[in-house]
Order: C-alpha cells, then structure tokens, then sequence
C-alpha cells in the first residue's frame, strides 16, 4: 500500500500540546466534484485550504493518506490490517484520528477495537455524510472535534483511550455502533450503549462509561482476521437447501446467525438438525439479534431454547458488525475450538457488557 504524508504544525513556533495521526483512507468526506460532476477523491496536502481553523490548534498533525483513497465499500480485512500497522508504527502519537467512509466504519471501528487491546490513547474514527467542497458538510465539524478528542487530555493522561466514532456531535464506542443512516446527518447510533461524550457549546464526556486506561496492559498487536465466516440472517420463509448449503460448506467455521427478538429461530426440525450437524463439525455459531436494541436471551421462548441446546452460543447484546469481527478476530487467534468458544461470549474490550 502506497501512502502520501505531510506534517502540520499548527502551534509552531511554541511546542505543540499534543500530537496526532490523521489517518485519511476515503469516503465521502474528502471528495470533490470534477470537471463532469463526479465525486473524485481530493488532494489532502490541500487540508488547510478547506478548514482554516485546524491552524487554530496548537497541535502537530502528521497526516498519511492512502494514494488511493477508497470507498468504505471496498474496505477488507487487509486494509484494517494497514491501519492497525500504521497506528502501531506511531504508537508514540497523542492520538489518532481516522476518515473513512461510514459504510462500513461501525466494522473497521470493531475489527481495530480488538486488534489495538492495551494501547490506551484514543483512536476517533469519522468521515462525512457530504463532502468537505459542499457548503453544508458535515465534513468539517466532524473532522475537527474529532481531532479535538483525540488531543484532549486531563492532567497529562488521554480522556478517552480506546476506539470510537464521532459523528454528528457524539462520541460513541466504535464497536457498539451501527450505521443507521444515510440520508440525514446522524448516521451511527449505539442502541446499547450511551455516548461516551456529546459536543454541544462544550463536549461533554461522560467518563463513568468509558473503558479506564489500564497502564498494566500494553499492546497486544494482533492484525489477522479470518475470513471463513458468513452472517445469516433468518426470515420467514427461508429455504432448507439454501440454509443446508452454507451450514455444510467446509469453508465456513464461524456464523454469525442473525435472529428474531431475543434470539429467536424456527423450531422446525430440519433447521435445528442442520445448526446441530454444523455445530457438531465445530462450526462456531453464535445467536445476534435483528432487533437494534436488547439482547438475545436464549431459552426465554422456546423458538430459541432449541438453539441453546444444540450449542448456539449467545451473542448478548452484541451488533453484528462487532459479531462477524469478533469472530473473524477470534478465529485466527485461537489456537482450538474450545478456546474459540469461551472467548466468544467474554468481553475483549467493551464490544458486550
Ligand atoms: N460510500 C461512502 C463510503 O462509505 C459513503 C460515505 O463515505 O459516507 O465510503
């Protein structure tokens, strides 16, 4: 992977008060239109000329921008590798502030969630509903409180020190986030779990929530994912050949099944026999529910009370984005089924209670 970087001092000639990566990957943010009208990526060296008012920070920025910037669409496995890579490269940074396309910025924010346990400093993910050229964008505002986070310190610690998304004035955990909108301004929201800040005349960070620092942990850098893995979402009417195929192909060793409500499933014998058959072939299944909020709670009806008992492990309240990262995190770090399965259900880093 190729990258551009430039290095902005804003409090030159007084030393900065902290430093930050500005880690720009694509997404809408930085587009702007060409000479047809199409949304192209922008030159980052060109950041200042379109927010001004970073100058006003007295911070130094280094920025590394992907040559080629992406749509979040496109984001892989391989490129929240690059990422987690390129924050561990600068782990001596203040902070770290990554734009990206909000696609899929709830699955980057968990995949990085796990692969950066023990580093302690925040790691603010953003990006925009429109681009940073559009007079009402939401580009700006985003981008620069979400480098304000990531700079803010109390008596010389980090106030947040773990990965979140800021978007349209709150911080959430990066892994409790969904995507939930693509047309208004307030694409993410976290059902589950409460900001962690709100930016209003001042933000205000809600510190009660937050994940404390832990000085003991130091980073345990682990950047592989496995990709054998498939969501599964139940609706009525889905077919047992269809549901037989994937459950039987050898390439699939983690499922996130997506189910009704509180876990729930069709009790149809078939169903349930071919979620046995696949469990039995140490198939890891685990239950996440459709619904934005609650949680599963297998055995609370009997539609999920079979699913428990052939072994489909409860997701919680986890979201599927922090689900299928978990998983894939999971797999390529655990050395046996059994070790698969116990830290599944146990919270890495905040992603379930
Ligand atoms: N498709 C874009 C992306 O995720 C949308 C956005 O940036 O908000 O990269």
């Amino acid at each position: 992977m190729e990258y551009r970087e430039l290095r902005i001092d804003t409090a030159s000639p007084n030393p900065p008060l902290a430093s930050i990566l500005l880690l720009y990957t694509g997404g809408t943010m930085g587009m702007v239109k060409d000479d047809k009208g199409i949304l192209v990526p922008f030159n980052f060296e060109h950041i200042l000329e379109y927010i001004p008012s970073l100058k006003t920070f007295e911070l130094e920025i280094k920025v590394i921008a992907f040559e080629k910037p992406i749509d979040s669409s496109n984001v892989s496995p391989d490129h929240w590798s690059i990422m987690g890579h390129i924050i561990k490269d600068h782990a001596e940074f203040d902070g770290f502030v990554i734009l990206h396309g909000t696609d899929t910025m709830a699955y980057t924010a968990s995949a990085l969630s796990y692969m950066l346990v023990g580093l302690n400093k925040p790691v603010i993910l953003t990006g925009a509903q429109l681009p940073i050229t559009v007079p009402r964008t939401d580009a700006r505002e985003n981008l620069i409180t979400a480098i304000e986070i990531a700079s803010a310190k109390e008596n010389g610690k980090p106030i947040v020190s773990e990965v979140c998304i800021y978007f349209d004035s709150v911080l959430l955990r990066g892994n409790r986030t969904r995507k939930v909108e693509s047309m208004h301004f307030d694409a993410f929201e976290s059902e589950n779990y409460p900001p962690l800040a709100e930016a209003g005349i001042v933000i205000d960070y809600n510190k009660k929530v937050m994940l404390q620092m832990n000085k003991e942990k130091s980073l345990t850098f682990n950047h592989l994912f496995d990709e054998r893995v498939v969501i599964l979402k139940i609706f009525p009417g889905i077919n047992k050949h269809i549901v037989h195929r994937i459950l039987s192909c050898k390439e699939v060793k983690g499922i996130v099944l997506e189910t009704y409500g509180s876990g729930n499933a069709p009790t149809a014998s078939w169903f349930i026999e071919e979620i046995k058959q696949a469990i039995d072939n140490e198939v890891l299944i685990l239950n996440v529910s459709q619904c934005l909020g609650g949680e599963v709670m297998q055995g609370r009806y009997e539609t999920s009370k079979q699913l428990e008992e052939v072994g489909v492990l409860s997701g919680g309240e986890i979201t599927t984005e922090a689900a299928i990262t978990k998983l894939m995190f999971l797999l390529s770090n655990c050395k046996t089924y059994s070790e698969l399965k116990q830290k599944i259900v146990l919270p890495l880093c905040g992603e379930i209670n």
